[in-house]
């Protein structure tokens, strides 16, 4: 594998990466201008802020499977075209979260004290003892709007300056909440109790001077607003009348509508304190944030994990810990399918989860099965990332249903193609985590394991049939080959399971030859071969 980091990151991150034994390009390697040429050959491009990840970039990148961005907001990466060309986009969100809340505690106690100002009349030679008087936290409500990674970190230390602590997420459900023990209200209720009220939630066509005008008549008089998150949630001027007017005692701002701010109309005032947008900018979130953009890139090169992903679901990693073996399952039943489908195009597809597994989130296993099944079909590279929209954009029916009984195993897999010349029909399980196996074929009961390659064959349930296929094979030095059969009432199903060697062209004439010469056996029906990768 070849990573290229194009800005600077922390030493670990690229650390990281070589201990898998990759190829790790450096920005500091690279001569001006020489990115386009270090992408060409790379599977994975970590940038932070300052590379422009454009379509023109990704276009020099044919072998690009994911880029990773080292921090929050991916504005530098055209997502388009990386859905597009099925490539993963990740960024590192929670890793300067702690930073962020320190930083809001930080801000919090130094307004409730006037530590800036006391500073700034020490430093002017004057001892203005008197004119301080402070307020505790101590009993204060604290109102926190975004109850999300920063949010959360700033309730647990309120609550350790026994703050009372409310919020409001319209986004949380209250069992989340009960974990935390933080009551959700209202914005309106928020702004009538609150003495503090701090900024936690993004920056959308919706929260955009989310604090205007009407929402600080609204509020407790003295209020001391703190906002880390982002600059256009405030309606500045109106914040600026309204600590003019001394209804708000204070605002600690650490991010502004403009960067830097056009004049000091709000920041120049003495109750405004003000930081250059720097509640991230710590030593541990600095590595941390490159490392996790390493880690998460690492994990989905090496392992299919999908964690902070931009243009993809993420799955927490104990989910995705349990789903592994399943999408790995998912997608060799895809591709065998689509194999033995041998051309004929396929209409709809058809997913049904049985058992532990139907009651997860299973975006991920119909993706995987769309990988598999595509990987046989397309000439471009397709990806979990967009597998659903390859499906619809070709007009593919894909019908999901899930039952929780969970029939002879914990969980199954069954998958249905639909295809001009009939229904193909396999169902999958796990024997062990890294066993998957074919458990149903056709209705039929089989059991053979998902891997190498597999001649199926359906025949009239003649003595002497599988005579005739040994010697087939056998002619055509295909051997250390492992038999499975079914029975049904039309027939039998079976299925000849024969490991991959190291001479895949080899293999593939003697297979091709194999299987014309099965097909002339008069009591075989039909007989397919699928190789799985
Ligand atoms: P997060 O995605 O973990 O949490 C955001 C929360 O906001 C979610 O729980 C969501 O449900 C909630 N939310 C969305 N719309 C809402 C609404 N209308 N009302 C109330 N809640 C709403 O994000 P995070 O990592 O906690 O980041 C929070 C903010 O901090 C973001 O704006 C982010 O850009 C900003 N941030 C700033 C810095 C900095 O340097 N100052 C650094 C990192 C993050």
């Amino acid at each position: 594998m070849k990573i290229v980091i194009a800005d600077p990151l922390p030493a670990s991150a690229g650390e990281l990466l070589r201990s898998e034994g990759w190829t790790v390009i450096d920005s500091k390697g690279l001569p001006p201008g020489g990115l386009d040429f270090a992408v060409s050959d790379a599977d994975g491009l970590i940038v932070r802020s300052a590379t422009k990840v454009s379509s023109n970039l990704i276009d020099q990148a044919p072998r690009l499977r994911v880029i990773a961005r080292a921090g929050t907001g991916v504005d530098n990466v055209d997502l388009a075209a990386a859905s597009a060309r099925g490539i993963l986009v990740l960024n590192a969100p929670g890793a300067n979260s702690i930073s962020v809340a320190e930083h809001t505690v930080a801000l919090m106690l130094a307004a409730a004290r006037s530590i800036p100002l006391a500073d700034a009349q020490m430093k002017a030679g004057n001892w203005e003892k008197k004119s301080h008087r402070g307020v505790e936290l101590r009993g204060k409500t604290l109102g926190i709007i975004g109850l999300g990674r920063i949010g959360r970190e700033v309730a647990r230390r309120a609550a350790a300056f026994d703050m009372t602590v409310i919020a409001h997420d319209p986004f949380i459900v209250a069992p989340i909440t009960g974990d935390t023990g933080i009551p959700l209200t209202s914005l309106d209720e928020l702004f009538e109790r609150a003495d503090f009220v701090t900024l936690h939630l993004p920056s959308t066509d919706s929260t955009r001077g989310l604090i205007n005008r009407k929402r600080l008549k609204k509020s407790k008089r003295g209020i001391r607003i703190i906002n880390t998150a982002r600059g256009d949630l405030i309606d500045e001027p109106a914040l600026t009348e309204a600590i003019l007017s001394g209804h708000v005692a204070n605002a600690s701002l650490d991010v502004f509508l403009k960067e830097p701010p056009a004049d000091l109309s709000l920041t120049g005032l003495p109750q405004v304190l003000a930081t250059p947008h720097i509640a991230a900018s710590t030593v541990e979130a600095q590595e941390q944030v490159g490392l996790e953009a390493a880690a998460s890139l690492r994990d989905y090169l090496c392992s299919g994990i999908v964690r902070n992903a931009v243009n993809f679901p993420s799955v927490p990693t104990e989910d995705m810990n349990r789903l592994q073996p399943y999408i790995n399952l998912a997608d060799r039943l895809g591709s065998f399918l689509a194999q033995l489908s041998s051309g004929s195009p396929i209409q709809a597809i058809g997913i049904r989860y049985y058992g532990a597994i139907a009651e997860g989130n299973t975006e991920m296993l119909v993706g995987s099965a769309l990988v598999g099944i595509f990987r046989q079909i397309l000439s471009s590279s397709v990806t979990l990332v967009n597998a659903g929209s390859i499906a619809s954009e070709r007009g593919l029916e894909v019908i999901e249903s899930r039952s929780s009984r969970s029939r002879n195993f914990a969980s199954v897999i069954s998958l249905k193609l639909h295809t001009e010349h009939g229904e193909l029909w396999a169902e999958g399980a796990l024997f062990e985590p890294n066993s998957p196996r074919l458990v149903r074929l056709d209705g039929v009961e089989i059991e053979v394991p998902l891997d190498g390659t597999l001649f199926v064959i359906r025949n009239n349930d003649k003595p002497g049939v599988i005579g005739e296929v040994g010697t087939i094979l056998g002619q055509n030095g295909i051997n250390k080959a492992t038999f499975a059969l079914g029975r049904h009432t039309e027939g039998a199903v079976g299925v000849v399971r024969v490991e991959s060697t190291n001479q895949p062209a080899t293999d593939s004439t003697a297979n091709a030859r194999a299987i014309d010469e099965l097909r002339q056996i008069p009591a075989v029906q039909k007989a397919g071969i699928a190789t799985i990768p």
